[in-house]
């Protein structure tokens, strides 16, 4: 299958699908099963990747524990968005739950077992009962490894369905034509690092989110968020970046997540003074409010004095007060972490925590069928012919300025499953690759020659530290305008300063010094699309929190950002409120 092409290997296939998380698995899944000859690039092994790390579960309103229904969770998703999902793809999304737990657990995912054998479920934030009633259980779980359970089955079924995959290969650019079309990816072998010419009817992105944005993350070191970079660079907006999740419960100074299920688990937050602070936040949920209303809670009590430790900067997740043999069974992850990263033991003392950066709610704009969309003329839209994206680096948008826990691997498999079948309808319509010209391949290998001289600057590793650091100060949990401005002019800064970064010069460790540079380029370019969003916005919303614009403004703000390369440039569009078949959720005050 491989032949040269300008000196270039090159390998042709129906469908190129860039990540091998838990979405690009999903759909690679879906394309081999419908004889598509598919293949799936990682730049890890592909059980590395970070869906491997998602602990507490995912959402599916199958009423085991509690009584629930999908309407329900339509409206929790609705809600916990701050009305920024759009909610027609947000209904999709909760109606398809149920039926691709089953099929996960048909796959091979072990999750945990109730009493009568049915499909344990936990409670997580944000989930209620009957519009906004009683706490519900809606969080299905693997004890809490449950990414990891449903990452390894994915795998193990594209194996069998005889998915071609390129462990370990890193993809720079997409290759696109005059048209516009996107022909499939410029690629290279990590090893070698020799590149390689992917050539595809379609490509699916699902390169995952971008916590190595922030300095303390939950994120792995590759969630540098290339997929966003590549679209960018081949003029595709980015949008709503200026709504990251920080999850509340992070291991203090290090970031390691304490999953949610900590809390659903019976778990609470309590301040120096041994109170439980989130009964003042959030009366009915408490502990379990959504994750933004958490954050800003532990961040305010630090603020105000009320943090524990010598430097007051922290406060305590309990869990002493639970039956050693819960935390045993069903949090056994969770509790090997607080004792080798906060050298605690849950079962008899609280963990310090700290909000953390952990997911990106924002990424390259897509319809609920995967395609991506990007506006065209005034108030219309259409697909970038040939592109697809799902997971973390897409923006549905379900989670709209805050993610529910349990949400996302949800998003990830049932989105998976649309793109691999919208993608099967362009194939069966498309018989021909399209012509791949030289000048589409040259454009790419041009990106790539910038790294191939050393520089005399910094080192990468210093300037994506000082990246983080800026971005942790300056667009952290509590935003404002001044520090926003001079943390865009910081950004700008450093965007500078890598133009003439040093790489490592050891000629052994040359070829990853490169992709290191190539991350950090991606990761510099979603900084300037987070800051400036986020000065743009004026308002308070979900996790966007402006100190000096406190509420949310639905007449002015009730819409998407648009973020483009070029010229830093701003657009918006507005959010779809109609849902497919019930009345909308209009928006509220939203308490918890
Ligand atoms: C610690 C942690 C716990 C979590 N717990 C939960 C939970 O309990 N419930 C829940 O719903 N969600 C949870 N989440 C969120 C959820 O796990 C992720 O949003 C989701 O798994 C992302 O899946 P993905 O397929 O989009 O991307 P990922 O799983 O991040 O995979 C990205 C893939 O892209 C590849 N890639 C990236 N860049 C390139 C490139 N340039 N070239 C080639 N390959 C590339 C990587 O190799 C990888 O295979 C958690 C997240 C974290 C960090």
């Amino acid at each position: 299958m491989s032949h040269a092409n300008y000196g270039i290997a090159k390998h042709r296939f129906d469908t190129l699908v860039i990540g091998a998380g838990g979405g690009g698995l999903r759909a690679a899944l879906q394309l081999a099963q419908a004889e598509a000859t598919v293949a799936v690039v990682s730049k890890v092994f592909p059980t590395r990747s970070h869906t491997v790390a998602a602990q507490g579960g995912m959402n599916a309103a199958l009423a085991n524990v509690s009584p629930d229904n999908w309407h329900w969770h339509m409206y929790d998703t609705v809600k916990g968005s701050d009305y920024l999902g759009d909610q027609d793809a947000i209904e999709y999304m909760c109606r398809a739950a149920s039926r691709l737990v089953i099929e996960l657990e048909h796959m091979g995912v072990p999750f945990s077992r109730l009493d009568n054998g049915k499909i344990y479920q936990r409670p997580f934030g944000g989930q209620s009962q009957n519009f906004g009633g009683a706490q519900a259980a809606r969080t299905c779980a693997a004890a809490d490894r449950t990414g990891h359970a449903i990452l390894h089955s994915l795998y193990q079924q594209n194996i069998r369905a005889k998915t071609h995959f390129f462990d370990e290969f890193f993809a720079v650019d997409l290759l696109l034509d005059d048209e516009g079309y996107v022909l499939g990816a410029l690629v290279l072998e990590i090893e070698t690092g020799e590149p390689l010419i992917i050539e595809a009817k379609t490509t699916l992105l699902a390169t995952g989110g971008v916590g190595q944005l922030f300095r303390t993350n939950t994120n792995a070191a590759i969630n540098t968020g290339d997929g966003m970079g590549m679209a960018l660079r081949a003029g595709i907006p980015v949008q709503d970046m200026e709504f990251f999740q920080f999850h509340p419960t992070g291991i203090a100074g290090k970031g390691m997540l304490m999953s949610e299920g900590a809390r659903g688990e019976g778990g609470y937050l309590i301040n120096k003074d041994g109170e439980r602070f989130m009964e003042r936040y959030a009366p009915q949920a408490k502990d379990l409010a959504s994750r933004d209303v958490v954050s800003r809670a532990i961040a305010t009590e630090v603020r105000e004095g009320r943090g524990c430790g010598e430097k007051g900067d922290y406060v305590l997740l309990k869990l002493d007060h639970l039956d050693p043999e819960v935390i045993m069974k069903r949090l056994p992850g969770i509790r090997d972490m607080a004792m080798t990263f906060a050298h605690v033991d849950p079962i008899e003392k609280p963990i310090p925590v700290f909000p953390t950066a952990h997911y990106t709610m924002g990424g390259i704009p897509t319809d609920r069928f995967g395609q991506v969309v990007v506006p065209v003329n005034q108030g219309t839209a259409e697909p970038v012919p040939g592109l697809y994206a799902v997971g973390e680096c897409a923006c549905v948008s379900v989670h709209g300025a805050n993610r529910l826990g349990g949400n996302s691997l949800l998003d990830i498999v049932v989105f998976g499953r649309a793109a691999g079948n919208k993608i099967t309808e362009y194939l069966g319509e498309s018989r021909y690759h399209r012509p791949m010209g030289r000048q589409y391949v040259d454009k790419a290998l041009g990106h790539l020659a910038r790294w191939d001289k050393r520089g005399k600057g910094e080192s990468i590793g210093a300037l994506r530290d000082a990246l983080q650091r800026t971005m942790e100060h300056y667009c952290g949990v509590f935003r404002i305008e001044n520090v926003l401005a001079e943390g865009l002019a910081k950004v700008l800064e450093i965007e500078k300063r890598l133009e003439d970064a040093r790489l490592q010069d050891h000629s052994k460790i040359f070829n990853t010094a490169r992709i290191e540079a190539l991350e950090l380029e991606n990761l510099v370019s979603l900084a300037v699309a987070t800051v400036t969003s986020a000065l743009a916005r004026q308002e308070s919303r979900g996790a966007h929190t402006r100190i000096d614009y406190p509420d949310r403004d639905d007449e002015r703000w009730l819409k998407h950002t648009l973020f483009y390369r070029d010229g830093r440039r701003l657009d918006y569009k507005p959010v779809t409120t109609k849902p497919l078949t019930v009345d909308s959720f209009p928006p509220k005050p939203r308490v918890y």
